[in-house]
């Protein structure tokens, strides 16, 4: 019996069960980071030691489930933290924009960009990280979302709705319908009913 995959920072507040499949596992990790949840969870790159032992323990587990990911950036100095943290919360409001969302007139979504090694041999064609430390970290996120994103899964990493939440989660549902992280504690009427308005408010394309 194979141990099961725990995110050390998503396993602050989600059911284990529930994180994306493979790499795109750490792309949620690294979202869940953040003081997210209700209760507020704690910032865990909120300085280079904090951030320090969840790169560890983060890439313990990347490392089980993709052998081939680049190793763990040591020491992680002020820039590279500040790196790891704009990468981390542009993410989170290009994941939250949703890709079907045509609305972007009201939140600005930046453009993340990075570097990747393209290759093509025996085994066919594949995207490896570029650069060092930090920089092949930030290569390998994004390579995990252009997988997903031509795998078709990447709709299913969401950030919760509720606004004093937005945690990440990976959406199983079969329509892919969800847009709590957790019905019983972010789904409530009140928010459902914030939500609907934001929604309406952001135009039409939106509010289905
Ligand atoms: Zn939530």
């Amino acid at each position: 019996m194979s141990t099961p995959v725990v995110w050390p920072a998503s396993a602050r507040y989600e059911e284990v069960e529930s994180s994306a499949p493979g790499g795109l596992g750490f792309v949620q990790d690294l979202l869940n980071t953040a003081s997210l949840g209700k209760p507020r969870q704690a910032d865990l790159l909120e300085s280079p030691e904090s951030a320090r032992q969840w790169l560890d323990s983060s890439f313990a587990v990347l490392h089980r489930v993709d052998p081939g990911a680049p190793a763990a950036p040591h020491g992680l100095g002020p820039d590279g933290l500040r790196r790891v943290l704009s990468l981390r919360d542009d993410l989170r409001t290009v994941l939250s924009s949703g890709p079907a969302d045509e609305s972007s007139e009201t939140v600005a979504v930046p453009s993340i960009e990075t570097t990747a090694a393209v290759t093509l041999g025996a085994g066919g064609a594949r995207l490896s990280p570029h650069g060092d430390a930090v920089e092949a970290v930030r290569s390998y996120v994004l390579i995990q979302l252009v997988a997903a994103s031509y795998g078709g899964t990447l709709r299913r990493l969401k950030v919760c709705a509720n606004p004093r939440c937005r945690g990440a989660f990976y959406d199983r549902s079969k329509n892919c319908s969800r847009v709590w992280h957790d019905v019983s504690t972010c789904g409530n009427t009140q928010n459902v009913r914030a939500y609907r308005a934001r929604r309406k408010e952001r135009g039409p394309a939106s509010a289905q």
